[in-house]
């Protein structure tokens, strides 16, 4: 999300003649986009401004967008008060008229402290530019905030209340990045299938999404399990361009931890979500977060976690060690678990998940994969995509020309080996570049 913010709050500020800079030293303005859902995020904020004050020339302006603007405004003003803009995440819009009122009060004192952490009644959403198309796959963010309340979590204070983008709203911007060349629009939500901009919820849009002619792939990400419907898990059987990959986070295998993160199912219930999703659609890949030494977590509960684990067998996925976060309700929970504690049951958690997605991998070698190609990659004649089930897959191509010719198409690729983050292939002997991934599926 915090990249198609980025990418936003560039679109916003190119009419006012902004553009981006390859290094920060060369920039006029800089615009740190921060996130604060874990205290490490957070406190990197504070030595990346300080990098930032120690580089800059005399005359840059400096600006804090996200989530640690949100919530820490004053407090950065206080620690970094070199900082002339604070903007929080839903006044993006607000961007032009901000940075002129930081100039404007430069000019007047020496200095500016301009904070903006509103959460306005319009949507920023209705007063921002088209979005800027960069490559074959984009994020189209479609919902915003969350009411969830996690014990752990800071996303509803700082992202404020569920906010659904209208549906029309949505299918124009999707329509205009096609038309601009986007093949995969991956769309995105804090709890993204909790989407109600339609009336037939998140499902709904799938289907409409899936008649826009040359739009070949659709993912959706973050989802909540207990937003996961019936109508949303049969659209995965019914529409061929939702890629067969689902990030669906548990945090934790055990129904006490579960029940003590508010998280308000168990987890039979999300093993049932999983056996549905996968009787419609048996080849999808599972991703999740999980979250070891929320306060309570007992080694029987973290035992829970693991079983959990091996016997869904996930593709990939995240896990962190709990992090205290000011005034959730999770930072007052008088059981907190020991740091070393944490460490080791992350070290036993993220073996078993290795261990799980490199068996994943390693199932794909032989087989042909289409492959939408979206970055050049590091060695000559390398280009880099990724499979429908987000594997990056590397492929170097006999020319330099061929390299260009498949940049941006999908294309069928022999898997010919595969390591823990990433698969190798070549192309596909025979077989056309325009080919396009449905037409290859259907083979
Ligand atoms: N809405 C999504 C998650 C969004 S936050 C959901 O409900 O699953 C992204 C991830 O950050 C979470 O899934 C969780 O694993 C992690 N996270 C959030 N708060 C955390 C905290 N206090 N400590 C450690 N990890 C946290
Ligand atoms: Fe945070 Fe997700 Fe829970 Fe909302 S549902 S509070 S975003 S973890």
């Amino acid at each position: 999300m915090n990249v198609y913010d980025s990418a936003r709050m560039a679109d916003v500020m190119a009419p006012e003649g902004y553009v981006s800079t390859e290094t920060a030293d060369d920039a006029d303005l800089v615009i740190l986009n921060t996130c604060h859902i874990r205290e490490k995020a957070a406190e990197k904020v504070y030595s990346e401004l300080g990098r930032l004050r120690d580089s800059e020339e005399d005359g840059t302006m400096i600006a804090v967008a996200g989530c640690v603007a949100q919530a820490e405004g004053d407090e950065i003003m206080r620690r970094a008060p070199y900082v002339d803009l604070v903007v929080g995440p839903q006044s993006y819009h607000r961007l032009p008229k901000l940075v002129a009122g930081a100039v404007a009060e430069r000019d007047r004192s020496g200095r500016s402290r301009v904070i903006d952490t509103d959460f306005p009644a319009e949507s920023k959403f209705d007063f921002m530019p088209a979005a800027q198309v960069s490559g074959p796959s984009a994020f189209l963010t479609i919902q915003e905030g969350c009411d969830k309340f996690c014990a752990f979590c800071v996303v509803p204070y700082t992202r404020g209340a569920e906010f659904s983008r209208p549906v029309d709203a949505v299918l124009n911007e999707a329509q205009q990045l096609v038309s601009d060349g986007v093949i995969e629009i991956t769309l995105l939500g804090q709890n993204v299938n909790a989407y109600h901009g339609d009336d037939d919820g998140l499902a709904g849009l799938i289907r409409k999404l899936s008649v826009i002619n040359g739009l070949e792939r659709i993912r959706y990400t973050t989802s909540h399990p207990r937003d996961m419907t019936p109508d949303l898990i049969a659209v995965h059987g019914e529409v061929p361009q939702l890629m067969p990959y689902l990030h669906l986070p548990i945090q934790s295998g055990s129904d006490s931890i579960l029940a003590r993160m508010n998280r308000k199912h168990g987890a039979d219930d999300y093993l049932k979500t999983i056996d549905a999703l996968r009787a419609v659609r048996p080849d999808i890949a599972l991703s999740s977060d999980f979250i070891v030494g929320h306060p309570g977590e007992t080694d029987a509960d973290f035992d829970a976690t693991m079983a959990l684990i091996k016997n869904v067998e996930y593709a990939q996925a995240y896990s962190f060690k709990y992090s205290k976060r000011p005034g959730t309700p999770a930072s007052d929970m008088d059981d907190q678990i020991p740091e070393e504690v944490k460490s080791d049951r992350l070290a036993a958690l993220q073996a078993l998940l290795n261990e799980q997605q490199l068996a994943f991998n390693k199932q794909t070698i032989g087989a042909a994969i289409p492959v939408l190609f979206e970055r050049r990659g590091k060695l000559p004649n390398q280009i880099a995509g990724r499979s429908p089930c987000m594997q990056a897959v590397h492929v170097t191509c006999p020319t330099e020309e061929a390299a260009d010719r498949y940049f941006g198409k999908t294309v069928p690729i022999h898997i010919t080996d595969a390591f823990a983050n990433s698969l190798t292939g070549t192309l596909d002997d025979g077989v056309a570049a325009e080919s396009t991934q449905r037409e290859s599926a259907r083979a």
